[in-house]
């Protein structure tokens, strides 16, 4: 018994995939031409899968605020926050992220991951609960298991089933914390906030929501889905990342409840790591201004969400629930998922494929995302590409 034996399924689809001449999972870019498009695998292809909503990854004032943050502060902060790795630029990036979000305490960590995972494996402990839907993130998942506390999963956005195990719980709610996403990361499907802030403000307990993927998108001022639903007094803890709207990379966590503080000491994916790098410090907090600034950045996206979307559903492929800047088009038969991502690069468009268990249920995904710097044109090309694979039965 080797221990590389339990890796066995993955060699079989990697050699199954270098087969067929296909390897959609860490396609390498060889140049980035723009926030939409790249050279991939030889080919110029139109970026169709990433995370950049607003575009702010080639903004010239981002660039321009990291390019002189290293110029003054250096490549790393080579410290952890607790350590030698808290600079006034990272406390001002907390200032700034709790002024948005009109909260009182934020809490900045070097990656969403670390973000997310972190607040899921502090927050609750051995004896507590946590309450969190089937179909959450990675990361999520990740914190929950390593917290120890005890878990129950609902079904996907079924507040009747949330509901349901809250009321199971009987005492024990009142040390439970309940997490969902705001919008999901591979359907673009959102939580039906308005409901769950309802059923935990009956039962009890806390909520947090992970808008890492709603940031800049929703919601009168940008925050999320929880802001869009009204419902910005029941969530007890926001979390997300500045790897999507903002261009960058890091996480936050923000809260009214002044506790944040104490636990900051406590969460140890922010303890042991090194504290984001001066000058993605210095570009998300530029980013975070413009994307209050611009509020025609949002206009685009939305724009470019409604094309795509209503365009694959003409062209009769099988589309997310509801139109979002991330349109995943469902694919049953694993193999032709992976024939299609490849036809799709092939004829310039770089979509992002999920197979299973990373996409939720049985099926595989084309999963599409736009971003505000898709010109129109862009659009157009990258249904073009879909067309190209002819029937879709
Ligand atoms: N939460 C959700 C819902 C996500 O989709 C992601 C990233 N895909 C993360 C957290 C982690 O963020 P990051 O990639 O910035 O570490």
């Amino acid at each position: 018994m080797s221990l590389f034996e339990k890796f066995q399924p993955i060699v079989d689809i990697r050699a199954e995939l270098e087969a067929v001449g296909v390897m959609p999972f860490g396609a390498v870019t060889e140049k980035i031409l723009s926030p939409t498009e790249a050279i991939v695998n030889g080919r110029k292809v139109i970026l169709a899968g990433t995370n950049n909503y607003l575009g702010l990854t080639f903004d010239p004032e981002c660039i321009a605020a990291a390019k002189q943050a290293i110029d003054e502060l250096g490549t790393g902060t080579t410290g952890s926050r607790m350590a030698n790795g808290t600079f006034i630029d990272h406390v001002r990036l907390e200032q700034e992220l709790a002024q948005f979000f009109d909260r009182g305490h934020a809490i900045v960590f070097s990656t969403g991951y670390a973000a997310t995972m972190g607040m899921g494996s502090t927050l609750a402990g051995p004896g507590d609960v946590i309450v969190l839907d089937a179909d959450s993130h990675a990361s999520i998942y990740d914190g929950v298991r390593l917290g120890g506390a005890d878990i129950v999963r609902f079904r996907h956005n079924d507040v009747a089933d949330l509901e349901k195990r809250l009321r199971r719980l009987g005492e024990r709610v009142e040390n439970t914390l309940i997490i969902v996403e705001g919008m999901y990361s591979m359907l673009g499907d959102q939580a039906p906030l308005a409901d769950i802030a309802e059923v935990k403000q009956r039962y009890g307990g806390m909520l947090l929501v992970d808008e890492a993927h709603s940031l800049g998108m929703l919601g009168k001022h940008g925050r999320g889905v929880a802001e869009a639903a009204g419902v910005e007094d029941a969530v007890d803890f926001v979390v997300g990342t500045f790897s999507k709207s903002l261009g960058a990379t890091g996480g936050y966590c923000v809260s009214n409840h002044a506790e944040l503080e104490a636990v900051r000491f406590a969460i140890r994916s922010y303890i042991f790591t090194a504290s984001p790098s001066p000058s993605v410090v210095a570009s998300t907090r530029v980013a975070l201004r413009l994307m209050q600034e611009r509020p025609e950045l949002r206009d685009r996206l939305w724009e470019n969400a409604h094309r795509l979307y209503a365009g694959l559903k003409q062209l009769g492929f099988k589309v997310s629930p509801e139109v979002s800047p991330v349109v995943a088009v469902t694919i049953e038969d694993r193999d032709q998922s992976i024939a299609w991502w490849a036809r799709l690069l092939q004829a310039g468009a770089y979509v992002n494929l999920v197979m299973p268990p990373a996409s939720p249920g049985d099926y595989s995904l084309l999963r599409c995302s736009v971003s505000a710097a898709h010109s129109s044109v862009q659009i157009d090309s990258i249904l073009d590409a879909f067309a190209s694979l002819g029937n879709t039965e």
